[in-house]
């Protein structure tokens, strides 16, 4: 064998065998205020993205319920570890659908990146809406005073920080036909509740 086709070789073997090293895919890290009571992906047991959709720009922030009865006693981090899976697995979806989880003692998730949309299982497009979903079914059970705190200051954080007027502060049944996010939690948005909390929290210096 020549030297110069060994080397090819060798080239070329190294270049097959080298390997491959995991995508990095860009996420936006926000820093919150100490009031916010927020876990970061990494503290819940988050898994990393294998792939991405096209990234978006936050002008909406859209509220939803997880649709499904939240006993006091569920674990809410072996319930996010279950979505992302199931989001992953038995839906086509980069991540589990929300950015942002609420569990009943007001205990903020992150979820998939702020950076992309959200998914949804109806038909209006969450490209641009910032998504924040609070864990139990307000066709069945009411939301926790935990939980509207929760939500309050999220919203106004991001609100504020994303510049979103409040006339595109909404629920998901404002933009399909869905009973989400329920109508123990869409009625403070109908009376224009949220959206006035939110407006305080705003109006502070
Ligand atoms: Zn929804």
């Amino acid at each position: 064998m020549s030297v110069r086709f060994s080397c090819l070789l060798g080239i070329l073997l190294t270049w097959s065998c080298a390997p491959t090293a995991p995508p990095i895919f860009p996420i936006t890290e926000l820093e919150y205020p100490s009031s916010l009571n927020v876990v970061r992906r990494a503290d819940w047991g988050w898994k990393a993205l294998q792939d991405t959709i096209p990234q978006h720009t936050i002008s909406r922030i859209t509220i939803h319920h997880s649709g499904v009865f939240f006993p006091e006693d569920k674990d809410p981090v072996a319930y996010l570890r279950h979505l992302q899976e199931w989001s992953r697995t038995e839906r086509p979806w980069m991540d589990i659908p929300y950015h942002f989880m609420v569990d009943l003692d007001g205990v903020i998730y992150e979820a998939r990146p702020l950076n992309y949309p959200g998914d949804t299982n109806t038909t209006y497009d969450p490209t641009g809406h910032a998504l924040i979903c609070l864990m139990g079914n307000f066709e069945e059970q009411s939301v926790t005073q935990a939980q509207w705190n929760s939500l309050v200051n999220l919203t106004a954080y991001l609100a504020r920080t994303y510049s979103v007027p409040l006339w595109n502060l909404k629920g998901h049944k404002d933009y399909t036909e869905t009973l989400c996010p329920g109508k123990d939690l869409y009625q403070y948005l109908e009376s224009g509740e949220l959206q006035k909390q939110v407006r305080r929290i705003l109006e502070q210096p």
